[in-house]
């Protein structure tokens, strides 16, 4: 597999724009409205994703439904992380026979990390043969033109799953939702290669966007009023490596930091092998960065790890994040957990237990592991039965949901800032709204999407704290 970086020139997505102003004009000229469904799964990086294929689809002139009896076409943004999400993905699937029934003319789309997977192309190809158009990851910035093909009957199926290129690709339009947080990608793919894990294969090498772009858009950002900025990638501590320009994550984090403006500053995921004291310091240092790091460490024992590939001990994860909180005695922490990794004994386990009783985690997600097809998990003796992961799990969950309530239960009598991002309409706390370290809070008072307001803290459960404006 000979990955390399390949940017994108700007005037070849010109061109995709192109071709959706055409495809714009042959609905109009049909006297049609066309309306579009994207469905998303799995993480924030393919709710940016669909974000972009929003933003072509308002381009072609479509409107936007949740309804898929009501959608001319369909696209389903999907997530091959777990064997779960893939299970739903195939199962709704198979329900789109009874719309398309209902819908002459509908058009099906399956695009991102699942179907980038051969064997799953080839299920999509042979047993659903309601999909018309299947595209991996790398080629969402091509997405006009691969519509295109179908919608002029030119073919009548299309599958661009093949390439194995590193793509990197600016000015893509997007159709952002709501307007308050936003996603900005900084990098893509992962090199890590953990021993479970599919993004590696299906999300190719890691490359970063230059960091004069991230801040572009940051920048742009801000002027169109978002508060609430993420930086995403698998592994935002290795961005820049691969530019070979001198600009670390860190120095991209001060860089976004230093545009002008009120608003949050945000990023994920943290790799623990990768985190620094440099980071923390950082981090420490920009008024607009949340204390806050989601560090996944995956497991609690040494054999365990080293199995998963993770490159650092539960002694050096310890440390790190003793690291970090001496920067930020205020981080809050959270966690990814698999539970049931194959092999790992219940005696383990144990050691993820009082790993997490050490830490006290502001909350987690926890799974259990689920053999993705060409990891090297998925070839490891296996001999744990459900029943005993499930019960693991539990424990887990259980310890988790202890500690995330003690820790919310802390905020309760206390006055802090928070942003408003959305509303509970017909609630008692009508507004939704995030801690600058990210805790929601759940908000009764005066207040609107988008301002920063002073809340006080009256209730908390495990999951989220109540609060009330005050002025
Ligand atoms: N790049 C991020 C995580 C990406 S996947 C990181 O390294 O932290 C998000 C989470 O899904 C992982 O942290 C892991 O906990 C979980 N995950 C990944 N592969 C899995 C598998 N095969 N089975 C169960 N959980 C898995
Ligand atoms: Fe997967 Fe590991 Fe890469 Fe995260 S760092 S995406 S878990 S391979």
């Amino acid at each position: 597999m000979a990955y390399q970086r390949v940017e994108i020139p700007r005037e070849r997505v010109e061109q995709q724009e192109e071709i959706a102003a055409r495809i714009a004009a042959r609905f109009a000229a049909e006297g049609r409205t066309v309306t579009a469904m994207v469905d998303t799964y799995g993480c924030q990086q393919n709710e940016s994703d669909s974000e972009r294929l929003r933003g072509y689809l308002a381009e072609m002139g479509c409107t936007f439904t949740d309804d898929e009896f009501a959608a001319d076409i369909i696209v389903i943004n999907t997530c091959a992380v777990r064997e779960h999400a893939e299970q739903r993905v195939l199962g709704n699937v198979g329900a789109l026979n009874h719309t398309k029934k209902a819908r002459p003319g509908q058009i099906i789309c399956l695009c991102g990390c699942m179907v980038q997977q051969k064997h799953i192309a080839e299920k999509i190809r042979m047993s659903y043969p309601i999909v018309n158009l299947v595209f991996g990851p790398d080629e969402i910035w091509r997405f006009p033109e691969l519509l295109e093909q179908i919608l002029t009957g030119r073919k009548k199926r299309v599958f661009a799953v093949e390439t194995q290129d590193g793509v990197v690709t600016e000015g893509v339009p997007r159709a952002r939702v709501g307007g308050v947080k936003a996603w900005l990608s900084v990098m893509y793919g992962c090199n890590n290669f953990c021993s479970y894990c599919v993004v590696p294969y299906v999300r190719g090498r890691e490359r970063s966007r230059r960091p004069e772009d991230v801040v572009a858009e940051a920048r742009s950002l801000v002027a169109a009023g978002y508060r609430d900025i993420t930086l995403l990638g698998q592994n935002v501590n290795s961005y820049g490596r691969d530019l070979g320009g001198g600009t670390d994550f860190s120095d991209l984090l001060r860089m976004v930091n230093d545009i002008p403006g009120k608003f949050i500053l945000r990023f994920m995921t943290s790799h623990p092998k990768d985190a620094t004291e440099k980071l923390f310091s950082t981090m420490a240092e920009c008024e607009k960065c949340a204390h806050h790091i989601h560090l996944p460490v995956q497991a609690g024992n040494d054999r365990v790890l080293r199995e998963m590939n993770r490159g650092y001990t539960a002694a050096q994860y310890l440390d790190k994040v003793a690291a970090a909180r001496r920067s930020m005695p205020d981080l809050v922490l959270t966690t990814d957990i698999i539970v049931g990794f194959p092999g790992e004994t219940d005696a383990e386990f144990a050691d993820t237990l009082a790993l997490v009783e050490q830490v006290r985690y502001d909350s987690m997600f926890t799974f259990i592991y689920s053999p993705r097809v060409g990891t090297r998990a998925a070839a490891m003796p296996d001999p744990m039965t459900r029943a005993e992961k499930q019960r693991n799990f539990d424990r887990l969950l259980e310890l988790s949901n202890r500690i995330s309530g003690e820790k919310h239960a802390a905020y309760v009598g206390k006055t802090l800032e928070v942003l408003v991002d959305g509303e509970n309409p017909g609630e008692a706390c009508p507004h939704t709204s995030r801690t600058k370290s990210g805790r929601l809070v759940h908000l009764r008072g005066d207040a609107a999407p988008g301002a920063f307001v002073t809340a006080k803290i009256t209730d908390s459960t495990t999951w989220a704290l109540f609060g009330e404006v005050v002025n």
